[in-house]
């Protein structure tokens, strides 16, 4: 680990963490990084090292996705309750309707607030199988996401965050009904939204100005997601339309037989989106970790801005 590095992650954090709305509502930068359930005990040990290297950090929060179904789910709901119950982190539950009734939903819901977390990433969830395919809601289940985010709001006091897109989700037949939809789920409740991953700092602007003119201003906290493996683009374009730079692509295959090439190249790439886009007024910065910290600790040390509470 960098000198410089480990001189950042060992400084103590100095107050309780406020919640992303409190945090916002005082116009300071959120910064948070998400992990996934892990699917095997390997997988678990991989995960807690790095949520324990970013721990010292002082994040605003840190995100633990939802499942396509069964155990990984029940996972979800562990590694959350766990990461309020054994660290000083505050976590942040992400929740899709896929599958679900909106008894369960509540179910769910209130197993988070017994255990207290009152952070929820409210989502609509992609089809089980194929993300792509036809969407199909549960019989007494919802269609949308601002459905969950007004169930989330009656439930009790919760901060609630929702999804963006900087280009455009793809089910949305155009930006007027996309912007449209978001606006309404921002009207339900929502706190905050974080992005899709991107890698065209215009696209997040575009979005940002497209929702400024529908009145809509509710934070925007862009998605880091660094890409430091040729081998990862193909595995992007499945998880999201998202467009990928021909040369950062053509930098990373240059560099297919030197790893640690690779992830300098990914790192300095992300560096410089994360750089403008604060630049640009953005509220902050959520880090996709894939369950290792290296990468996006050394963005974050790059960006030099140390803990935030
Ligand atoms: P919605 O807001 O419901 O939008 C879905 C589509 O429906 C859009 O095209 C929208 O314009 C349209 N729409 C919305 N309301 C209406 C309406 N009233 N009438 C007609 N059309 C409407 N997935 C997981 O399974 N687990 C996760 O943990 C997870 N985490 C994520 C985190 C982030 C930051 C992001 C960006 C995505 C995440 N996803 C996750 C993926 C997400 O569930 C999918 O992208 C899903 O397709 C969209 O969810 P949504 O909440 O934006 O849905």
């Amino acid at each position: 680990m960098p000198a410089a590095l480990a001189a950042t992650i060992e400084r103590p954090r100095t107050s309780p963490t406020p919640s992303v709305r409190e945090l916002l509502a005082e116009g300071r930068k959120s910064f948070s990084f998400e992990f996934f359930p892990p699917k095997t005990e390997a997988g678990e040990r991989t995960l807690w090292k790095a949520i324990r290297r970013i721990e010292p950090l002082a994040p605003s929060f840190v995100s633990v996705t939802y499942g396509a179904g069964g155990s990984s789910r029940d996972r979800t709901v562990e590694v959350t309750k766990r990461i309020a119950a054994e660290t000083t982190l505050r976590p942040v539950a992400h929740l899709t309707a896929v599958g679900h009734s909106v008894a369960e939903l509540r179910h769910i819901i209130g197993q988070y607030a017994d255990a207290g977390i009152r952070d929820v990433l409210a989502l609509r969830g992609d089809p089980p199988g194929d993300p792509k395919g036809e969407w199909t809601p549960e019989p007494d289940g919802f269609r949308h996401a601002h459905e969950l985010v007004s169930l989330i709001r009656q439930l009790g006091d919760f901060t609630v965050g929702v999804a963006a897109f900087p280009e455009r989700h793809p089910r949305s037949p155009s930006w007027t009904e996309d912007v449209r939809h978001f606006a309404a789920k921002c009207r339900a409740g929502a706190d905050y939204a974080i992005t899709q991953m991107f890698f065209h700092v215009e696209d997040y602007l575009r979005l940002r100005d497209r929702l400024a003119a529908v009145g809509c201003l509710t934070p925007i906290i862009p998605e880091i997601m660094p890409a430091t493996d040729h081998r990862q683009i193909a595995r992007f374009a499945e998880l999201s339309d998202a467009r990928f730079p021909e040369q950062l692509a053509a930098r990373l295959e240059a560099a297919q037989d030197d790893p640690a090439d690779g992830h300098r190249i990914g790192v300095e790439y992300a560096t410089c989106m994360a750089e403008r886009l604060l630049a640009e007024g953005a509220p902050g910065l959520h880090y996709i970790t894939l369950n290792k910290s290296t990468a996006t600790l050394e963005i974050h040390q790059n960006l030099d801005l140390g803990p935030h509470t």
